[in-house]
């Protein structure tokens, strides 16, 4: 069993919480449903909501101190930092969900927590 950090290294990485190399993502957002280079199944761990939720709060805590920064320092209209923050909010965001959907799939790999509906369905 890989310790838990490695595991989250892993998913941090956006690579196979089980051998560490191979990718979990055949698209942006689609887990492959094995693994391609140790074939470890992934089909059965379903990551829900935890993926957006997370990288809206990491996103939150990037994006919400450098917005007030900017809003004590420089004074600017609303409408021009509306211009310059919802892009790269958005952005931040689509950049950070497949990490922390990798991440919470790794978490539930190393827990064994599968989704019991699929496992019934699959015997
Ligand atoms: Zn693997």
């Amino acid at each position: 069993m890989r310790s838990i950090t490695a595991v989250l290294l892993s998913g941090l990485l956006k690579k196979c919480p089980h051998c560490g190399k191979g990718n979990l993502y055949s698209k942006y957002l689609k887990f492959y449903s094995h693994c391609p280079i140790c074939g470890e199944e992934f089909h059965s761990y379903r990551t829900d909501d935890f993926g957006p939720w997370l990288s809206i709060i990491i996103s939150g805590h990037i994006i919400v101190p450098l917005v007030l920064s900017m809003e004590q320092n420089f004074k600017i209209d609303l409408w021009i930092q509306a211009l310059i923050w919802i892009p790269i909010t958005i952005a931040v965001v689509l950049f950070l969900l497949p990490i922390s959907k990798s991440i919470c799939l790794s978490i539930l790999w190393r827990l064994k927590m599968k989704d019991a509906e699929i496992n019934k369905n699959n015997s």
